[in-house]
């Protein structure tokens, strides 16, 4: 199973499940899917609506 990489349309921040967002409380390995649906892009704020999966390599 393959890890999967997201870019927040508006900020461009970039998150990755095999790395996580551990200064954000999301484990390495934290799925997308398992990310609550309240949680928001830490440095603009929007919601996970606002994601879009970018391909890697
Ligand atoms: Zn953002």
């Amino acid at each position: 199973m393959s890890y999967k990489t997201l870019k927040c349309t508006v900020c461009d921040w970039i998150y990755d499940e095999e790395k996580g967002a551990p200064e954000e409380g999301l484990a390495p390995g934290t799925r997308w899917k398992d990310i609550p649906r309240d949680w928001v892009c830490p440095v603009c704020g929007v919601d996970k609506n606002q994601f879009k999966m970018v391909e890697v390599k």
